[in-house]
């Protein structure tokens, strides 16, 4: 018999019963969605637990990204990595902006600061980077970039919850953070994301824009899409926060667990920990190096076999799919340290309910070779 499959990710459940007296709530009330009571209540609720002044919630990231790039009225070319989900991308290709991606940083896997300004054209407006794995950028070089070029800054954080860095949390820096609340993440509403704002004013804009653009009952100014989130996913939000401290610890158990079994394994290598008081154990990513005796590709199918389900991310690069690959920075030439992240990559499953049994299974596998 084989054994139990264990997916890369599992998401994380607060207990039914709690959500089930807020469900209750919202029959009473008869009020779905259109920023109820517990819509507000979870945007006030993360503003508090993630240390931030203004959130505006989402019915997930995508529209997030895509409502942040309108509300800064990006437009020519936007600067970004091409190692992360294709959704950051896409989220430029919707407003009609050309990606120009730009190599990352090895150690960290986030956007090479260094490599920025060479890739700043006259068309450029904008730079956004992502927290790849939860991982900080290094926030400080990019905003004297964007400052010295006069460029908008919009970090993808879909990896970011409750990731701090030396002033505070990090989604207090550049112009606009964006979270996803999809279920795959730390945080999760079933589907949901949010914008994080500097100020009252374009909170004010990023709601509008999120209800069709609407200003008041009778007055709509701009094209706005529908990115509400419902009163269930907000509801799913605020049972789930009671609950969240927990949940990342017993993330962190395992990451730490993992960091011990494979640290001197041959060939495997992994990221630094970003440190105890930054990191939100998002993912654990291995880098399967030539000396491994396994390829990268080898050893994915090897686990798939023992029913381990680890994944791939980032590979392919964004760049390498048909409907990127046509940009001129697009060529693998131009992007050596993404490309062989992102043959090497391997996330190896990750999440709060992971029995440590299961762990010490996943590890003798990639030892016992
Ligand atoms: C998950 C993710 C997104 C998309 O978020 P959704 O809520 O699924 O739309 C965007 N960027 C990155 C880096 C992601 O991991």
């Amino acid at each position: 018999m084989k054994d139990k499959p264990i997916y890369v990710t599992e998401p994380f459940l607060p207990p039914l019963d709690e959500f089930t007296i807020y469900l209750k709530q919202i029959w009473k009330n008869k009020t779905l969605t259109n920023g109820g009571l517990f819509h507000q209540q979870l945007e006030k609720a993360l503003c508090e637990y993630l240390g931030v002044e203004h959130i505006s919630l989402f019915n997930n990231g995508t529209v997030g990204l895509i409502t942040a790039l309108q509300a800064l009225k990006i437009k020519g070319e936007v600067i970004t990595t091409p190692y992360s989900f294709v959704a950051t991308a896409h989220s430029l290709l919707w407003n009609g902006i050309e990606p120009v991606f730009v190599d990352i940083d090895p150690s960290t896997l986030n956007l090479d600061p260094s490599k920025i300004e060479a890739a700043i054209t006259s068309k450029t407006t904008a730079i956004m980077p992502v927290h790849c794995y939860g991982h900080p950028c290094d926030v400080e070089a990019i905003q004297e970039i964007a400052d010295r070029h006069n460029l908008k800054v919009i970090y993808d954080a879909a990896h970011a919850f409750g990731v701090q860095c030396d002033c505070g949390s990090v989604l207090k820096h550049g112009d606009l953070s964006v979270l996803s609340f999809h279920a795959t993440k730390v945080f999760n509403t079933f589907e949901g994301g949010a914008i994080v704002c500097p100020n009252a004013e374009t909170k004010r804009l990023i709601d509008r824009l999120k209800n069709f653009g609407f200003v008041d009952e009778v007055t709509v100014n701009v094209a706005g899409i529908n990115g509400k989130m419902s009163e269930v996913n907000a509801a799913f939000g605020l049972v789930q926060l009671n609950h969240i401290d927990a949940a990342l610890e017993g993330r962190k158990t395992a990451d730490t667990l993992y960091r011990a079994l494979l640290k001197d394994v041959m060939g495997i290598r992994f990221l630094e920990g970003s440190g105890e008081r930054v990191a939100n154990y998002s993912y654990f990513p291995i880098m399967v190096e030539s000396s491994y005796p396994l390829t990268r590709d080898e050893l994915y199918h090897r686990l798939k076999q023992s029913n381990i389900f680890a994944r791939r991310y980032f590979y392919p690069l964004i760049s390498e799919f048909p409907v990127y690959k046509k940009f001129p920075s697009a060529s693998p030439g131009m992007l050596p340290v993404a490309t062989k992240a992102s043959q090497e990559v391997l996330c190896l499953p990750l999440y709060s309910s992971l029995p440590e049994v299961e762990q010490l299974r996943i590890v003798s596998l990639i030892k016992n070779i």
